[in-house]
């Protein structure tokens, strides 16, 4: 049976020339980047290299690159080390209430030592409104951070906007030394970008931010490997304690291969493949999206229908559950998602969904379709037509119809 894998947001194939540049580096280059012999030194470099290649992605700069064991150790080192680094200035944090379970947990957590989340809602599209950010600053407020783009919905945040409100806010406090650590201004701007690097330009001195996640296998690169950006002048505490690696702010032998394979992904990805990509994603994505609410009665669109990541469908079927339709498509070959993967094993609703204004029932009959470098049209085409199939049947034997 062909399988067709429109799941690209859940995670993507490592590309073969990551895993080709990463094989050395269990055997031959094996050492330990902290020794001092030859063997060590020619992992550093290695390590040294693609911490270059991770920053010229994101035109930062290769110091203020802390690699991580991910995307969700990166947003809660992002979140935890600022809070614990100023709790003793504010306890307000700033999020949005369809932010990835790697930040809202950790948001959680930090409720239950005392800090004050701020959950911003969002309108039907899935978009952060700046005024409402702006009126919920305070001089308690030590953390904004918001996602990049939606992993379910794909729906792009306005993410300079936001860090402008924040910048504005922050010279206002100007005078007041206590807003500031060791020269850093705080609120921090944190955002989680994971779904956004490697799909869209992105560049962190134009965006202005103060700290950026991302992971390498939502774009190609090996699984269990990520980044945390740090500016230049800002400190955070670290999340793992142990030795002097990543200059002190990440404990732990360097999970070299990966970091390699990190490396390669991002230096394979340039600003022209991104936008010629994106231009025929979109069209895959749009016309995918009109043929699925032209050929099944009663579907409807989730998310925003131009500010989204060109690779992501997410559509509601009323009256037929998401998780019966995933499994009827996987029983063709077809893999999607209902919402997210890290939810499709609770009962609960998609928090993203439900923030749209959903109901629980339409936030329950939705599907996600993600789509990457190896979908065509055919496998679109194909996917419309077992879908069709299956909600005829599926509505045929639901009480719902
Ligand atoms: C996948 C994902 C994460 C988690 O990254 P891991 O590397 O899997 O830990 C965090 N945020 C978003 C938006 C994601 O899509």
């Amino acid at each position: 049976m062909k399988k067709i894998y429109l799941d690209y947001a859940a995670t993507t194939p490592t590309d073969k020339r990551v895993v080709t540049a990463m094989l050395p580096y269990f055997r031959e280059f094996f050492g330990n980047p902290s020794s001092l012999h030859s063997f060590g030194q020619e992992a550093k470099r290695a390590v040294e290299e693609a911490r270059r290649r991770v920053a010229v992605l994101i035109n930062a700069e290769s110091e203020e690159i802390v690699f991580t064991s991910g995307g969700t150790e990166a947003n809660n080192f992002a979140i935890k080390g600022t809070a614990y680094t100023l709790r003793n200035h504010g306890l307000q944090i700033i999020t949005s209430a369809i932010e990835h379970h790697s930040v809202l947990k950790p948001c959680k957590f930090l409720e239950k030592q005392g800090f004050k989340v701020i959950y911003l809602p969002v309108d039907e599209y899935g978009l952060v409104n700046p005024k409402d950010l702006e009126k919920k600053l305070t001089s308690e407020t030590i953390l904004v951070s918001i996602i990049f783009a939606n992993n379910e919905i794909g729906t792009i945040e306005p993410i300079k906007d936001l860090v402008e409100v924040v910048k504005k806010f922050r010279s206002k406090q100007v005078s007041s030394i206590q807003h500031s650590v060791s020269g850093a201004q705080f609120p921090f701007f944190h955002t989680d970008a994971v779904q956004a690097v490697g799909h869209l330009p992105i560049n962190v001195k134009e965006l202005g931010v103060d700290l950026l996640s991302l992971s390498g296998h939502k774009f190609y690169g090996p699984k269990g490997v990520g980044a945390l950006y740090i500016r230049q002048g800002i400190k955070i505490t670290s999340f793992l304690h142990g030795g002097e690696q990543e200059r002190g702010r990440r404990a732990s032998t360097e999970n070299v291969p990966g970091i390699v394979g990190l490396g390669v992904a991002a230096e394979l990805i340039s600003k022209s493949d991104i936008i010629s990509e994106n231009k025929r994603l979109t069209k895959l994505r749009d016309e995918f999206i009109a043929s699925i609410l032209n050929n099944i009665p009663k579907s409807q669109f989730n998310g925003h229908p131009t500010r989204r990541l060109a690779n992501n469908v997410n559509v509601s079927i009323l009256g037929v559950e998401g998780e019966a339709m995933l499994l009827s498509l996987d029983e063709v070959g077809i893999a999607c998602s209902t919402g997210s993967a890290c939810s499709s094993s609770s009962l609960e609703p998609s928090h993203v969904l439900t923030a749209l204004g959903l109901s629980p029932e339409v936030a329950h009959s939705s599907l996600r379709f993600t789509f990457g470098r190896e979908t065509q049209k055919k496998d679109l085409d194909y996917t419309l037509q077992q879908l069709v199939k299956i909600v005829k049947k599926l509505r045929g034997i639901s009480p719902f119809k």
